[in-house]
């Protein structure tokens, strides 16, 4: 496991030119999109990843795993789930860039010359989430007696439109 944070930003540029090194953790939290495929944003991912120029193009290089929780699809329960992506990604700002890059790599088109790291494990992480998740063992969800426990309790509730009348009523000024 990785103790030390990762930066927040990047500058892709510049790192690749150094042959930068991103070894660290990042708290689930900053993914904000990621942490919101998942049941909390509780977890953290880790990433270790080396820039470098090839040729003219920042390139980054390396991989990132996550530890999130998901909904387990069979008892409803919040289940640990890790992803783990190989990412191979060339930094584009230009159509022309974009069109020269080799199929090996995953396009990245910088607007700025300082990125959010966030960003980045973002996209490559949210779509190696699987798109369904189950515990290895567990009980399915009963759905039918949640049902009659539904039913119980909206019988026991006052009927809304009744509540919404009585509302009016009380508002009602007097003539
Ligand atoms: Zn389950």
């Amino acid at each position: 496991m990785f103790e030390h944070p990762l930066p927040l930003t990047i500058k892709p540029v510049k790192l690749a030119r150094q042959e930068g090194k991103l070894t660290g953790f990042m708290p689930l939290k900053q993914l904000v999109n990621l942490a919101a495929d998942c049941v909390s944003d509780e977890g953290r991912v880790e990433a270790d990843l080396e820039l470098r120029m090839e040729r003219s193009r920042p390139e980054l290089h390396g991989s990132a795993n996550a530890a999130v929780k998901l909904v387990c699809q069979r008892c409803l329960e919040p289940v640990d789930v890790k992803v783990e992506v190989n990412i191979a990604l060339g930094f584009v700002q230009t159509e022309t860039q974009m069109a020269e890059l080799p199929e090996s790599l995953e396009p990245f088109v910088l607007e700025e010359e300082e990125i959010p790291l966030a960003e980045l494990l973002e996209q490559e992480l949210i779509l190696a989430l699987p798109i369904v998740a189950y515990h290895d063992a567990c009980e399915p969800y009963p759905y039918e007696g949640k049902e009659e426990a539904e039913a119980a309790v909206a019988d026991e509730k006052p009927n809304p439109f009744a509540v919404l009348e009585q509302l009016k009523g009380n508002l009602k000024k007097p003539d």
